[in-house]
């Protein structure tokens, strides 16, 4: 904290360094940026800021977000919903629909099985997952969880489970390079690992 802010910038200065990939000397540009802004253009951007804290929810269904009780991916009537692609956040249903090769609907567990971290599988929507298989007319469950440890233990969990549903259970090709993520994977790298998926043994 500096003394030659004033108490109020000082204090968006600071909210502005908390943010990822924000130093010190952009956090000041933006405060001053803002400061700088009419105050309609300013408060937009605090509105929007408290409008995704308050609207967007988890939906009902697959848990991914949504400002309804449904997500726009579930109500799609042109969805196969008897295939459910499951990933760990909401983030990697953004990169794998940017690739435009999904037609299926989502499971997003909120995570994966990480013990060392305290992270089991009942803080995951895994249950709701085999009840969303044994409950549906699903045929087929792909893994798009990350291709790392992780991801790779989440994935065997899940199929362990669904195994004795006679689902049918695919994991992402290996065209995506071992202990990567699907965020971070190139639209390219995503489609490659969606067309060559192969059945889990
Ligand atoms: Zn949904």
């Amino acid at each position: 904290m500096s003394d030659i802010y004033t108490e109020s910038l000082n204090k968006l200065i600071e909210e502005f360094e908390k943010l990822p990939g924000i130093g010190p000397k952009t956090a000041e540009r933006l405060a001053f940026h803002i400061l700088k802004a009419k105050p309609a253009e300013a408060m937009k951007l605090a509105e929007a800021i408290r409008d995704v804290k308050n609207k967007i929810k988890r939906c009902q269904i697959c848990y991914n977000l949504s400002e309804g009780k449904v997500c726009q991916i579930c109500s799609d009537k042109r969805r196969d919903k008897a295939t459910i692609c499951i990933v760990e956040q909401p983030k990697d249903v953004i990169a794998l629909e940017k690739t435009g090769a999904c037609k299926w609907v989502y499971h997003v567990l909120g995570g994966h099985i990480a013990p060392l971290e305290g992270i089991e599988p009942g803080d995951l929507t895994i249950e709701r997952l085999v009840k969303r298989v044994r409950g549906g007319d699903v045929k087929e469950v792909i893994m798009a969880t990350n291709p790392n440890m992780a991801g790779d233990g989440t994935a065997l969990y899940i199929s362990s489970l669904l195994r004795k549903t006679g689902v049918k259970i695919t994991r992402l090709a290996r065209g995506l390079p071992t202990g990567s993520t699907i965020e971070y994977a190139s639209g390219k790298m995503l489609t490659d690992a969606i067309i060559g998926r192969q059945q889990l043994e």
